[in-house]
C-alpha cells in the first residue's frame, strides 16, 4: 500500500513553511552549521515519508554551545528578577501564538492524536507562565546563626537560592516538547543558562520553539539547541567538564550511562526513567469508571508513555467482567494518522521499535500468556501495533517485568483481600514511577496507595500529572521530581550565609 503524506489530511500553511526551511544548531543566538556537517532524516512515523532533513551535531557543536551558554550564565542569572520573569511570560504568549505549530509537530513527528498534542502544548505554555511567576518567589529562609558566634555578639543567619550553573537538557521522543519544557521552564527561571538535545527521532519541535526562543528576545546563548544522536551530542552533553547539571528523561539503560559519565566532574544529575506501573483493581470498582480508565492508562500515547499502567492487577470477583470490557474498548479504538481528529490511537515511533513491541507480544504468548486483544501490526504503512490485551501472566514473564512502550497490557488475576499481599504484587518490579488503584472503598484505595512504592499513584483514574504535582520515580525510575516547586529546586542551589553584627 502506498502513503499519502500525512494520510491525505492537511497541515497548516505554518506548518508546511517550517518544514521547508534549513533546520541547524541554535548557538549563542543564531542558527548555525554543525561542523561535521552531517544531517538525518526524521520521518512521519504514520506513513514513512520524510518530513525534514536536520543537522546533527557532535562534540564540537556541544562545545560551542557550552561555551556560549558559560558567557551567557553570569548576566542570565543576575537578571533581576522581574526581568527574567517578564522574558518567560512573553516566551509564553509566543508559544501560544504558534501553539498550532507546535502541535502539529508533535503529530506528525511523533505520531500523537492531535487531541492529546494540543493538550500538551496547551501545558507546555501553562507550564512556562507557572515557573515565570515562580521566579518571583525564589526565597531563602533566615535561621538563628550558630551558637559559636551568635554566643560572642549579634549575628544573622540565612540562605540564598542561587542557580545551579549550565545545564545540559536531554530528551526523549515520545512526548518531545513537554519533557524538554518540563526541564527548561525551571531552569530559565532558577536562572541557568542551557543546552537542549533533542531526541533525534523527533527534533522538529523543539527547533520550532528555538525560533519562538529568538522571537521572545531571550539573550543569545541563554538557550542553546544540539540536534545529535545520544552517542556522540547526548554523550558529549553528559560528560563535559563545564556543565554543572543534567537534566535527563529517557530510558534506565540510558540513565545508567549519564550517571557514569557525570562522574569526571560530579555534575548534579536529574533523571526521569522507564516504567512498568501497576493498576490494581478491587471487586467493588465501578467498571464504567474502571474499564476506559484501565485501558488507557496503557493505551494512553500509543503505550509510549513512561507512567503507562501495564502490569494490571484484578481481583477474581470481578477480572472476567473488566476484561470483556477491556476487550470491547481496544476493539473499538481507531488507528490512524494523529492529525485526524477521529484517530484514538496513532503509530509506534519506528519501525525498529514497532518490530520491538511485536517480539515482547510474541515472546509473552511463548511463556504462556493468553492473548485476549491485539497482538499483530497493522498492514497499512506507517508502525502501527494494535491496542493488544494479554491476560493470565505470571510475576515470572517478561511481560510483567519489561517495560514494553507500546500499547500492550499484562493482565493477572487474584483472589485476596490481604492488603498487603496485593501491595506485595504490585511492588514486584525494579521501577516506580506512576500506579493506580480502583475502589468504591476510599479507606481501602488510602490503604493500598500507602503501600505501593512509587513516586505518583492515583485512584480511579491514572497518571493525572498537572504543572503543580511533583512527578518522578522511585528505585529505578529516577533521581529527583519534575514538575511544581520541587521542579524549580532542581535548578537552584542552597548557599547559608552567617554574618557577625
Ligand atoms: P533513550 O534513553 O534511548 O534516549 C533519550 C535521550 O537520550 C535521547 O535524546 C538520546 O539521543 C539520548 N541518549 C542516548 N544515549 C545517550 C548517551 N549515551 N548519553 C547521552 N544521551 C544519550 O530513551 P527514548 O527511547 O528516547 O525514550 C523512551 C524512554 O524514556 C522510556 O524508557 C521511557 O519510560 C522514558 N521516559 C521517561 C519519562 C519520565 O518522566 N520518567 C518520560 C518520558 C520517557
Amino acid at each position: 500500500m502506498s502513503a499519502l503524506p500525512f494520510d491525505g489530511n492537511t497541515i497548516a500553511p505554518e506548518t508546511r513553511t517550517f518544514l521547508a526551511q534549513p533546520h541547524k544548531l541554535l548557538i549563542d543566538g543564531r542558527w548555525v552549521d554543525a561542523h561535521g556537517g552531517r544531517d538525518h532524516v526524521t520521518l512521519d512515523p504514520a506513513t514513512g515519508l520524510e518530513l525534514a532533513r536536520f543537522q546533527v551535531g557532535d562534540a564540537r557543536d556541544v562545545d560551542d554551545a557550552v561555551a556560549a551558554a558559560c558567557r551567557a550564565f553570569p548576566a542570565w542569572a543576575a537578571l533581576s528578577a522581574g526581568h527574567r520573569a517578564a522574558l518567560l511570560f512573553r516566551l509564553a504568549r509566543v508559544m501560544e501564538a504558534h501553539a498550532g505549530l507546535l502541535a502539529e509537530l508533535d503529530v506528525i513527528d511523533n505520531g500523537m492524536p492531535v487531541g492529546i498534542a494540543r493538550l500538551t502544548v496547551a501545558n507546555c505554555i501553562e507550564m512556562v507562565d507557572y515557573y515565570a511567576g515562580a521566579v518571583l518567589r525564589i526565597e531563602g529562609t533566615t535561621m538563628p546563626p550558630p551558637r559559636h558566634i551568635a554566643d560572642t555578639g549579634e549575628a544573622l543567619t540565612y540562605t540564598l537560592r542561587e542557580p545551579v550553573g549550565v545545564a545540559g537538557l536531554i530528551v526523549p521522543w515520545n512526548v518531545p516538547l513537554s519533557t524538554a519544557i518540563l526541564k527548561l521552564a525551571p531552569a530559565l527561571a532558577a536562572g541557568c543558562t542551557a543546552v537542549i538535545k533533542p531526541s533525534e527521532e523527533t527534533p522538529l519541535s523543539l527547533l520550532a520553539l528555538g525560533d519562538m526562543i529568538l522571537e521572545a528576545g531571550l539573550p543569545a546563548g541563554v538557550v542553546n539547541i544540539v540536534n545529535g544522536f545520544g552517542a556522540d551530542a547526548g554523550a558529549a552533553l553528559a560528560e563535559h567538564p563545564r556543565v554543572d547539571k543534567i537534566s535527563f528523561t529517557g530510558s534506565t539503560a540510558t540513565g545508567r550511562r549519564i550517571v557514569q559519565a557525570a562522574l569526571g566532574n560530579l555534575k548534579k544529575v536529574s533523571l526521569e526513567l522507564g516504567g512498568k506501573s501497576p493498576v490494581v483493581v478491587m471487586p467493588d470498582a465501578d467498571l464504567a469508571v474502571a474499564v476506559p480508565g484501565v485501558a488507557m492508562a496503557t493505551f494512553f500515547l500509543q503505550g509510549q508513555n513512561c507512567m503507562a499502567g501495564t502490569r494490571i492487577y484484578v481481583h477474581a470477583g470481578i477480572h472476567d467482567r473488566l476484561l470483556e470490557g477491556l476487550a470491547a474498548f481496544a476493539a473499538q479504538m481507531v488507528l490512524g494518522h494523529g492529525l485526524s481528529d477521529a484517530t484514538h490511537q496513532g503509530p509506534l515511533i519506528s519501525e525498529a521499535h514497532r518490530d520491538k513491541v511485536l517480539g515482547h507480544i510474541a515472546r509473552a504468548e511463548a511463556e504462556g500468556a493468553r492473548l485476549v486483544a491485539g497482538g499483530r501490526r497493522v498492514d497499512r504503512p506507517g508502525w502501527f501495533v494494535e491496542p493488544t490485551i494479554l491476560a493470565d501472566t505470571r510475576a515470572d514473564m517478561a511481560i510483567e517485568r519489561e517495560e514494553v512502550f507500546g500499547p500492550v497490557m499484562a493482565v493477572r488475576r487474584f483472589d485476596t483481600l490481604d492488603l498487603d499481599v496485593i501491595a506485595a504484587m504490585a511492588n514486584e518490579s525494579i521501577y516506580g514511577l506512576s500506579g493506580s488503584v480502583w475502589t468504591r472503598d476510599l479507606a481501602t484505595a488510602h490503604r493500598l496507595v500507602a503501600r505501593i512504592r512509587s513516586g505518583h499513584v492515583s485512584i480511579n483514574t491514572h497518571g493525572a500529572v498537572g504543572t503543580n504535582v511533583p512527578f518522578g520515580g522511585y528505585g529505578q525510575s529516577g533521581w529527583g521530581r519534575e514538575f511544581g516547586k520541587d521542579g524549580l529546586d532542581a535548578f537552584l542551589e542552597t548557599k547559608a550565609v552567617t554574618v557577625r553584627l
